[in-house]
């Protein structure tokens, strides 16, 4: 049997009812950009603006991380992947709960096999500890890259957290986005190789992966 697309993927996620999650939604948030792209955002899930419009990271924290793409990465978000841990709303922006999580999993697995990024930046506690199965938070885990199998994780703080919290949180998200800038122009030829950059830390935790 052939390998699903993208496309069949996301139109499986659009008649998800696999969590509570999908009778509040107005529309599935799958996700955006570049399907072939070198670095992949993984945020937590869809907020309010996100689920009227069906796309991720619209709202006000979106625009913020629009800006510092650009600034940071040289970066638009059609050139880059943006999706979130869970596809649907959870009411009142509530975080997702482990149960959630798990159902949307398959999804965010499959996104990563199809879009096959480099460089993975994950965005705050839920998408990190998730990517690097670690309860570690995320200001311990921020400022270094971790392995996943071929590809490399740079966890940084949530682009909403950062505009709550402001002052250093701006420049150490601004820090890791240029991070993963170099990481991704590591791995050029790397990735034909087929191996992973070096500069990387250990994985934090030493379980069997849930994603490679
Ligand atoms: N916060 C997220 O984690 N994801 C979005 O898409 C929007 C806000």
């Amino acid at each position: 049997m052939p390998a699903p697309t993208l496309a069949v993927v996301e139109q499986e996620a659009r008649a998800c009812t696999r969590c509570p999650l999908h009778r509040g939604r107005t529309k599935v948030v799958f996700g955006v950009g570049n399907p072939q792209a070198g670095v992949m955002f993984v945020g937590e899930g869809p907020g309010e603006q996100e689920d009227l419009e069906g796309e991720p990271f619209v709202g006000r924290s979106g625009r913020f991380l629009d800006r510092l793409m650009v600034e940071e990465m040289g970066m638009t978000r059609q050139d880059c992947y943006i999706c979130n841990v869970v596809k649907c709303r959870p009411p009142g922006n509530r975080d997702p709960l482990p149960d959630e999580i798990d159902a949307c999993r398959p999804y965010l697995a499959a996104q990563l096999e199809l879009v096959d990024p480099r460089v993975i930046v994950t965005l705050g506690n839920f998408a990190t500890k998730l990517l690097l199965q670690t309860t570690e938070g995320i200001t311990k885990l921020r400022g270094r890259s971790y392995p996943l199998g071929d590809r490399v994780v740079v966890p940084t703080f949530h682009p909403a957290a950062v505009l709550r919290g402001g002052g250093e949180s701006v420049a150490q998200m601004r820090a890791d986005l240029v991070r993963a800038t170099q990481l991704l122009a590591a791995a050029g030829p790397a990735a034909t190789a087929g191996t992973a950059p070096a500069a990387v830390s250990p994985a934090p935790s030493a379980g069997e992966p849930l994603f490679s």
